[in-house]
């Protein structure tokens, strides 16, 4: 047996093989001679276990595989042809090239993050896109943290650590992730007080609860991001809300989760409710998500009275969950795009939603016509896109799927899904089914050159 270990080649002559030299490059040589090293530890023990030793070539490709899928950096791009435009699990909005930009920019050297450069003197982050968050919104204040949680957290803290808050039953909301109201609710050390029930909840129950418990320091209005209870249901509109609050001089906060700038019905969508009109409503304060239909980077955005937010500002969560250079820096040229009044052209998730149906179609057949020179048969069908990301739930825009019959549809989907970069695609009705909606013009090429690779 120890003769068959010394056969086993040495690091350095598996080293000087060239499928490992052409590796070199990128994991460097520390990396490359520790993946040799793991390999052959391994092989050796397979050989004393009674195993058969490998051969040179069969040692250099495993190292090469324990490099490629142990040692490379786990975070990497992907192509999403699901449809699901703000799809959590792939990273949210992608961003537009000028917040891509904006990043660039303050990443590659220094920036006024915190400096006055009028006075020249320390500054204050919370500055940086706040003036084009009122202006937008019609808020007098804003303060922009790490992301939406977090802004829920600091605001019930700030404004209902030891007090009571109502929300009705029907807001009790859990979204993906672990985010549950009652759960955020209990960190911030507010008291949950349910008001209504599961399916319907009505002014006179928030009436009496107000009447009723003692403290109740806010009313809580959170948006069911991700489920619809249809039927028999009754909800206390925002409006009503804030004029049952004003009656006893108690504050009205709205959680909107996605939130949105720009009115979903244009696009033949439900309404989803937008930071102006909530504001526009009365509510002292609204939080929303930075990278959900708002279409920029991860954040957390607090709109709402200055009295409020200016507490926020001060509260050591703040410090905790504040946003970074980078982030403040894709959101603030995200929001130019709304002022500008090109959202609908420039910022990815709202080109995607705006879509027109000929346009999808034009691209399917595109992607048909180019597997076909493949030799891969494939139709393209009638389907539906969602928005996603906590927003507008049951709601779809019709789009156009290039979809493929094949023997194990699983199969190919997993095969996809290894490529690099991997490729996310549907099965529906047993077929694969790739939806151009999500698929960024610039993709097409990677995405067709991995369909003829895995499929043909
Ligand atoms: C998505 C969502 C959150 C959490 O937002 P993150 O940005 O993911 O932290 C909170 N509340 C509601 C209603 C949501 O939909």
């Amino acid at each position: 047996m120890t003769a068959t270990l010394r056969q086993l080649p040495s690091v350095d002559r598996v080293l000087n093989e060239l499928a490992i030299q052409a590796l070199l490059p990128f994991y460097g040589h520390r990396l490359t001679v520790a993946a040799i090293r793991r390999t052959l530890d391994r092989v050796r023990e397979e050989v004393r276990a009674g195993g058969e030793p490998p051969s040179l070539e069969a040692v250099v490709a495993r190292a090469v595989a324990y490099l490629r899928d142990e040692l490379v950096p786990t975070l990497r791009p992907v192509i999403n042809a699901t449809g699901v435009v703000v799809h959590t699990n792939l990273g949210r909005a992608p961003l537009s090239a000028a917040a891509r930009a904006a990043m660039d920019g303050v990443a590659r050297g220094y920036s006024n993050l915190e400096y006055d450069l009028a006075a020249g003197r320390r500054g204050h982050r919370t500055v940086h896109a706040e003036r084009l968050l009122c202006e937008l919104t019609g808020a007098e204040a804003a303060l922009v943290v790490n992301n939406n949680a977090g802004a829920v957290l600091l605001a019930l803290t700030v404004m209902a650590r030891g007090k009571g808050v109502l929300i009705s039953r029907g807001q009790l909301i859990e979204i993906g992730g672990g985010f549950r109201i009652p759960e955020v609710m209990a960190q911030s050390g507010a008291r949950l007080v349910e008001v209504g029930t599961t399916n319907r909840t009505h002014r006179r129950d928030y009436e009496r609860a107000l009447a009723e418990e003692p403290d109740i320091a806010l009313i809580l209005y959170a948006h069911t991001s991700n489920f619809r209870i249809v039927g028999f249901t009754a909800e206390v509109p925002l409006p009503e809300l804030v004029e049952i609050g004003q009656a006893c001089g108690v504050p009205v906060m709205a959680d909107l989760g996605s939130g949105a700038l720009l009115d979903t019905a244009a696009f033949g969508l439900a309404h989803e409710p937008t930071a102006q009109e909530s504001i526009a409503a009365g509510a002292a304060v609204v939080c929303f998500s930075g990278d959900k239909l708002l279409g920029g980077p991860q954040a957390g955005i607090i709109v709402g009275r200055a009295q409020y937010v200016e507490l926020m500002k001060r509260h050591p969560l703040a410090r905790a969950l504040r946003a970074d250079k980078l982030c403040l820096a894709g959101l603030q040229a995200t929001l130019m795009h709304y002022l500008r009044e090109e959202a609908t052209e420039q910022i990815p998730v709202w080109r995607m939603i705006a879509a027109p149906v000929e346009e999808l179609e034009r691209r399917a057949r595109r992607w048909r016509r180019a597997l076909a020179r493949a030799g891969i048969r494939a139709e393209v069908v009638e389907g539906r896109s969602t928005v996603g990301g906590g927003s507008l739930p049951g709601e779809t825009l019709p789009t156009r799927l290039l979809a493929l019959r094949l023997p194990d549809p699983d199969r190919a989907a997993a095969a996809l899904r290894r490529h690099d970069p991997p490729v996310i695609a549907r099965i529906e009705e047993d077929r694969l089914v790739l939806d151009p909606r999500t698929v960024l013009p610039e993709e097409e090429p990677v995405l067709l050159r991995a369909l003829v690779e895995v499929l043909g």
